[in-house]
């Protein structure tokens, strides 16, 4: 596939612009989340070889847009607009953040250079959680221990890897048409071609096609990173866009970094029967996970199965398979920097981060200079120029601002700026959005680790407490056979804020959802123990979780709209060490014992779950 960036020098604006009456401030410093690790490493200087096979640019419109407000010279802001919004990349950040603005009235066009979905649907979360639902299946099926306690007999499980194949890439194809045919239904204009800024307001795809708006969003996405010295062929030496194919399963394949992408891969390939060897430049494996976790998925998901690893090592050259030579691995130690040692694998996956995908966009024509290739924005995802002051009407959302590099993080970010283009602020809190590593067990996470927490309490001041349960103790888990997990939650016994939730066992991904929930509604510990869950459900996992908190007596609690002081002494509802029950207010008491509301409640809950049966 063919890449052109023309390197285009149009005069660049002034940097303050104010047509739109935007508000103009310094941004507050950039903050950045644990996952943009992901990106580690990133250097310009080979992006740009790395986009060359990514995108391919059609050579005509498919359809023409009304250019004539633009037409009056790149600097100026135009004076009407073509569209309210305009939105580069239909990956799922974009795709979320045009279905939201037509949802507001907002009349809305969204540039796509390459296939609508982006990474994630075409080369990511979608085609990845393909494989690994069927490595989740074979792993199942070929561990006859497991099957015996279940009282099954399975003969040996075997694959097909075309088959295998096809259910990824059929998948995908399903939830590009699903993505494509939501935007086309709501009435998003889907404009084909590369797409670049222009100036204020005004931006170019395709060709020669000039469009205007009232506001931009940039969301560009990102593309593998691949460190110097690595030659990809996409045959033996693979990013994780080849390897989403599935063309090939080799016997032994080293994959270059243990981030949730190398994890993930290495869950697919073992299952498969692949060996696989990790290459980790820092010291310990999965480096950015909540260290007990890491801990605990080291002994579950690597020690057992049949992967090896190098740790504290950079993979410096990486020679493809030729001639009948194998895949060499030159490795220096990542701190002396000496050699270290030289492997021979039949293939190298490169699973090092993700680079941003902003070369070409014409950034220069609003004076923003990239870091490290990712855009810089502020909290409210407005995108800063290279002095520091936000250019008016431009946002960019997703894996190009490098924030938090992960799909729905993506779309939460286009949510939030039409909130705020539409006339309602909205500052998206980031670290209540979870995360998840789909291995078996799932490993999911929100918030803060504990030595992230710690490290925050000892600057503000507060103390920070740790509690645990196990899947072990969960009747769900073990009608499964499935006891292998905890949950931890990293929480402030002073008042009852949940600063992190970790969960490693089955279903993590799902569970965390709770936590997640009561992170970004700021629900406290005191009040979610209150929350009752189905038995035997695996969510009771975090039930146990809350309840085993003990939160201090003093802090406050919220029950529906009514803000109450805990009036007891013990340390909290069920927590307290004697075990005794608490005395609640005299308002909580008036709220949990009044039988209308109590029967009201009862009556609209049953109404609900009606409503959702006979959906
Ligand atoms: C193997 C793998 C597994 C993953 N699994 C998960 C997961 O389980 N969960 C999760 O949350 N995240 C996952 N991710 C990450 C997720 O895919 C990304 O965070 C997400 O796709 C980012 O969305 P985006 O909209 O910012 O960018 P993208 O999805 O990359 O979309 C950007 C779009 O913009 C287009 N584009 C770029 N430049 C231009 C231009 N100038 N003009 C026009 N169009 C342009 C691109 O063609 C692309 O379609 C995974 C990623 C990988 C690689």
């Amino acid at each position: 596939m063919a890449l052109s960036f023309s390197q285009t020098s149009f005069t660049r604006p002034n940097h303050v612009l104010g047509s739109t009456g935007s508000v103009f401030s310094t941004p507050t410093s950039l903050r950045f989340c644990g996952l943009r690790r992901e990106a580690f490493g990133f250097s310009p200087s080979n992006q740009l070889a790395l986009n060359s096979d990514r995108i391919q640019f059609p050579s005509r419109k498919s359809f023409q847009v009304s250019a004539s407000a633009s037409s009056n010279g790149n600097g100026a802001p135009p004076k009407s607009f073509d569209y309210d919004l305009i939105i580069i990349g239909a990956g799922v950040g974009g795709h979320g953040a045009a279905l939201h603005a037509v949802e507001k009235g907002l009349k809305t066009a969204i540039i796509e250079g390459d296939v609508v979905g982006g990474t994630c649907v075409n080369r990511g979360c979608v085609p990845s959680k393909a494989l690994l639902a069927v490595s989740g299946r074979m792993r199942e099926l070929q561990n006859e221990h497991h099957m015996k306690s279940f009282g099954l007999q399975v003969s040996a499980a075997g694959y097909d890897r075309q088959g295998v194949a096809d259910h990824a890439n059929n998948l995908a194809t399903k939830i590009r048409n699903n993505l494509t045919n939501s935007m086309k239904a709501l009435g998003v204009d889907i404009l084909t071609g590369f797409g670049s800024v222009l100036g204020p307001q005004k931006v170019k795809y395709g060709k020669d096609n000039i469009i205007t708006a009232k506001d931009i969003i940039i969301a560009t996405g990102s593309v593998p990173f691949v460190p110097k010295g690595i030659e990809v062929d996409g045959k033996t030496v693979i990013t994780s866009d080849h390897a989403l194919k599935l063309e090939s399963v080799p016997e032994w394949i080293a994959i270059v970094g243990s981030g949730y992408i190398g994890l993930e891969f290495s869950d697919v390939y073992t299952a498969l029967g692949s060996e696989v060897t990790f290459i980790e430049a820092l010291d310990q494996l999965m480096p950015g996970f909540d260290p007990e976790i890491s801990k605990l998925a080291q002994r579950v998901l690597i020690n057992p199965r049949k992967i090896d690893y190098h740790t504290g090592v950079f993979a410096t050259k990486i020679t493809p398979a030729k001639d009948g030579k194998p895949v060499l691995i030159e490795l220096i130690d990542a701190k002396t920097k000496e050699p270290k040692d030289t492997l021979e694998v039949d293939a190298a996956l490169i699973a090092t981060g993700r680079a941003p995908f902003t070369n070409g966009l014409g950034l220069e024509n609003v004076n923003v200079v990239t870091q490290r290739g990712f855009i810089p924005v502020d909290e409210r995802m407005r995108v800063i120029d290279g002095n520091g002051t936000l250019v008016p009407n431009l946002y960019c959302i997703g894996d190009a601002n490098g924030k938090l590099m992960l799909a729905h993080a993506a779309s939460a970010q286009g949510i939030s700026v039409v909130e705020q283009v539409t006339g309602r602020d909205h500052v998206l809190n980031h670290l209540s959005i979870p995360a998840a590593c789909f291995t078996h067990p799932e490993i999911s996470m929100v918030g803060l680790t504990e030595p992230q927490a710690k490290e925050k309490g000892e600057k503000e001041g507060f103390k920070v407490s740790v509690v645990k349960t196990s899947f072990k103790a969960n009747t769900k888990a073990l009608a499964e056979n499935e006891g292998e997990g905890i949950a931890k939650m990293i929480y402030r016994p002073d008042n009852g804020e949940i600063l992190g939730v970790h969960i490693f066992g089955l279903h993590a991904a799902d569970l965390i959802h709770e936590a997640s929930n009561a992170i970004a509604l700021g629900t406290r510990i005191q009040d979610i123990k209150l929350a009752v869950h189905a038995h035997p459900t695996l969510s009771e996992v975090l039930d146990e979780l809350f309840k085993a908190a003990k939160v201090e007596s003093h802090a406050t609690t919220r029950t529906g709209d009514a803000k109450i002081k805990l009036n007891t002494n013990q340390e909290d509802q069920r927590g307290g060490d004697d075990g005794k029950q608490p005395s609640v207010s005299e308002d909580l008491k008036d709220i949990s014992t009044k039988p209308s509301s109590f029967f009201e409640n009862i009556y609209v809950g049953v109404l609900s779950l009606l409503s959702r049966i006979f959906v």
